[in-house]
């Protein structure tokens, strides 16, 4: 009955699916970010020999790694908005699976102790009615048998959407909010 309810559609053409959560075919527009990649964020670079990208390079930044599954272009900026702004939180599940089954491993290894995703503000979270980093995280944490918790960071002031920021201002809030 679930099924009915709330039948799978495909994240990238919104066809309705019986048993994927893509259609092969959009599966294939995806492209998966692969080495090499920066240690540092994870971005592609081009060269092997390259250990960071040039903006790690220049810059420190306030994690110690990141990863990041697929590039964000073609029709995974359209999937990752709409997942942000369009209630569609029924992309949880593909986007968690494949973040899983790529860096599942990996954070396994590194013993984290904690899955934590980063708060909206709650003046976001009343007009969205939901946070889609809470969503992943906690489903991205069930699959890879981490411990979720999503209490432990507090925004402490409303800002302006990220896209809206440049790199600089946005740090400057991290470092306001780690405080
Ligand atoms: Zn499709
Ligand atoms: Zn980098």
């Amino acid at each position: 009955m679930i099924v009915l309810l709330y039948p799978n559609r495909c994240p990238v053409c919104d066809r309705m699916l019986r048993d994927t959560l893509i259609c092969p075919d959009c599966f294939g527009r995806l492209r998966y970010v692969s080495e090499p990649m920066c240690y540092s964020c994870g971005k592609p670079v081009a060269d092997a020999q390259q250990e960071y990208c040039m903006d790690c390079v220049r810059k420190k930044h306030e994690f110690r790694q990141g990863h990041a599954v697929f590039l964000y272009e073609g029709p995974m900026r359209e999937i990752l908005y709409r997942y942000k702004y369009a209630n569609r939180r029924d992309y949880t599940e593909f986007l968690a699976m494949q973040a899983a089954r790529c860096y599942g491993a990996w954070a396994k290894r590194l013993k984290i102790d904690l899955v934590v995703p980063i708060p909206l503000s709650a003046k976001r979270l009343r007009t969205r009615g939901y946070n889609q980093a809470d969503l992943l995280g906690k489903r991205f944490a069930e699959l890879c048998g981490l411990t979720y918790c999503n209490k432990i960071l507090v925004r402490v002031r409303n800002t302006v959407p990220q896209k809206e920021l440049s790199v600089q201002e946005r740090k400057i809030i991290l470092k306001m909010l780690l405080k």
